[in-house]
């Protein structure tokens, strides 16, 4: 989804990249500028990430930078991350399983990484006490 950097309203105009001049029906501010461009990185020298691009005074302004794509903002980064949460949570329940079955505690005693680990050391403890 392609958001105004200034209003944040969707842009689609059917088309992936505005033109020079295209401005944001909402705001009226320019869509063909740095603020929009995935490339933009402020922290950069030349703040862009293609470095061979001409250098920009305004990047609220239009430009004709032939490297401009569109910054994708994914729709409801914030439903990600509650997405995640409640995955995380939902699974915290089912670890706390307050009922756990036999299956349960056979899976853990074949397939835990403790036990596999402490497998060679006992192997040492056991050589160590033939010695
Ligand atoms: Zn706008």
């Amino acid at each position: 989804m392609r958001l105004c950097h200034n209003c944040h309203t969707p842009w689609d105009a059917g088309k992936p990249k505005p033109a020079p001049k295209d401005s944001c029906p909402a705001c009226d501010a320019y869509l063909h500028c740095c603020l929009n461009c995935r490339h933009h990185r402020p922290s950069l020298h030349n703040q862009c990430y293609i470095p061979n691009t001409e250098w920009v005074g305004d990047r609220r302004g239009m430009n004709y930078c032939d490297e401009f794509e569109f910054r994708i903002t994914k729709p409801g980064g914030q439903e990600d991350a509650q997405q995640q949460a409640a995955r995380s949570s939902l699974e915290a329940l089912l670890g706390a399983d307050p009922t756990p079955g036999p299956p349960n505690s056979l899976d853990s005693l074949f397939s835990g990484g403790a036990s596999t680990e402490s497998r060679p050391k006992s192997l040492e403890d056991l050589f160590k006490e033939e010695e």
